[in-house]
């Protein structure tokens, strides 16, 4: 998939919801960058899901890919 905004080649990576954030990691965890900020209360069922995304952080653009 290549990136809708500079249509460079995205990467593959995981978007994982945390609290006040939702962070943008590799695949051991790693914290590549922080995508978007959120309100969500610590003990919402979404803090800690993660889903397959695939992102360009030049642009900060995420897309998910479904499960
Ligand atoms: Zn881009």
């Amino acid at each position: 998939m290549n990136c809708p905004e500079c249509n460079n080649s995205m990467q593959l990576a995981v978007s994982k919801c945390e609290i006040g954030f939702y962070n943008i990691v590799d695949k051991t965890g790693k914290l590549l960058w922080q995508w978007q900020s959120h309100d969500l209360l610590s003990d919402d069922p979404e803090i800690g899901s993660e889903v397959d995304c695939e992102h360009c952080q030049a642009c900060s653009v995420v897309i998910h890919l479904s499960q």
